[in-house]
């Protein structure tokens, strides 16, 4: 195991929280951890998150803050914003943004008005809440409309309809990004047709910003997005926080800047963003773009393992860190059923809706997946194809408890041997 953190105050004063942190530690380091969205950071990150930073209010921005003592607070922000720019090829960061949720709601309000237009990616095929399920505060205030895949075999966006779609309402905002889709977008075909229609171009990158930033996958800038939209605790291995980036445009970056505070947040977490200028400084180098691309390549070493045993996999297969795969329709096993035999040997996923899901939500027919937290420890394909063999053998026979027990030990021997790395340079 990683050396456990030294906190030797909380250990003295509150037993409590020191025990449930200790408890964690050990659940992280002898757990699978296949949430695709959820990953480790290192001690570096760790210890700016808990610096003396969390004492400081600095409402405003770097050189322009509502309160005095300000001088170490405006270089930690001013390195975070020029390393997220350096990471990202473009001109503007906004790194204040508390989570990516609010990131969403400071980028709607920034380009849009109450009642424009948003065409976002359907939710029941890989969107997210934040791109205007009908139980969040932003449908109430904006009009989302909806493109999805033309077939979920395939994963491939429905662009014919996105445009006639695009044609016909007159979108403010094309909105592309996801939570629970495995293929590349085709950014170029955003871009024309957005153009075409005048529309602002946003990417949701907050699960595969660490793909990008590492150069394992395509940068939607490159493509001409206007802004991208983030978290920083996904793939890219930072605290947890979200930020908005603008390629050039400079009154989109004023209006975003604006829009986080006053808009709607107040004092920044300046202790997180110290975390995000570490992370985002592990982040350039070389050492990044050899684990993004093995994200990549532990990703289709488990494709290939559900494949050969007729699993159905969304969109195909996998060209990014995640895979979504049909266990009620390949298997006969509820997401939710899964979800929980696998809890039980220690590999953490989600339940997850398909594409027009015939099941529920609270028990849906799919389990999402992903490689980005056992690649930081050091899991390779073999590893990560043994942990696909395993979790299918689990969920054929789901209710073995012999099979379970002696899949627990070797996820747990597995994981022992990989402990999580207490730095990555
Ligand atoms: C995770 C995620 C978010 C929300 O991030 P939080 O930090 O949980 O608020 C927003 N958009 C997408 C696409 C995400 O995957």
């Amino acid at each position: 195991m990683s050396s456990p953190q030294l906190i030797p105050f909380l250990e003295k004063q509150d037993s409590e929280i020191f025990n449930a942190i200790r408890g964690e530690e050990k659940r992280e380091s002898e757990g699978l951890e296949l949430i695709p969205s959820e990953n480790y950071v290192s001690k570096a990150v760790l210890e700016a998150d808990g610096s003396v930073f969390t004492n400081k209010y600095s409402e405003g921005y770097p050189g322009r803050r509502y309160y005095g003592g300000q001088e170490y607070t405006d270089v930690v922000e001013n390195i975070a914003r020029e390393r997220a720019c350096k990471l990202f090829n473009c001109k503007f960061a906004n790194v204040q943004p508390l989570s990516g949720a609010p990131a969403n709601v400071a980028m709607y309000f920034a380009l849009c008005k109450p009642g424009d237009t948003i065409l976002g990616m359907d939710l029941g095929h890989g969107g997210h809440l934040t791109h205007g399920h009908p139980v969040t505060h932003l449908a109430k205030i904006f009009n989302f409309i909806r493109y999805k895949m033309k077939d979920p075999e395939t994963g491939e966006i429905d662009f014919d309809e996105l445009r006639e779609t695009a044609l016909r309402e007159k979108p403010k905002m094309i909105l592309a990004g996801f939570s629970a889709y495995s293929r590349n977008l085709d950014y170029a075909k955003f871009v024309e047709i957005a153009k075409e229609v005048g529309a602002i171009t946003v990417m949701d990158a907050a699960h595969i910003a660490g793909l990008i930033a590492g150069k394992a996958l395509p940068n939607p800038f490159d493509f001409g997005f206007d802004v991208i939209t983030t978290t920083t605790h996904k793939t890219l291995r930072g605290p947890r926080g979200g930020m908005i980036l603008v390629r050039e445009n400079a009154d989109f970056a004023k209006a975003i800047d604006k829009s986080v505070f006053p808009g709607l947040q107040g004092g920044p977490h300046m202790h997180l963003i110290a975390g995000k200028a570490v992370a985002f400084g592990e982040a350039l180098k070389p050492e990044f773009q050899t684990y993004a691309q093995q994200i990549l390549k532990n990703a289709k070493a488990m494709e290939k393992v559900f494949l050969d045993a007729d699993i159905r996999l969304l969109g195909g297969g996998t060209s990014n860190h995640l895979l979504l795969a049909d266990v009620f329709g390949s298997l006969g096993v509820t997401g939710k059923d899964a979800q929980f035999a696998l809890d039980e040997v220690g590999i953490t996923l989600n339940m997850n809706s398909i594409a027009d899901d015939p099941r529920k939500p609270l028990d849906p027919s799919g389990i999402r997946f992903g490689t980005p937290a056992a690649t930081t420890r050091g899991f390779d394909e073999k590893d990560c194809a043994r942990v696909a063999e395993l979790m299918i053998e689990v969920l054929k026979d789901h209710e073995n408890s012999d099979l379970k027990k002696r899949v627990r030990e070797e996820i747990r021997k597995l994981c022992l041997a990989r402990p999580i790395p207490e730095s990555f340079l």
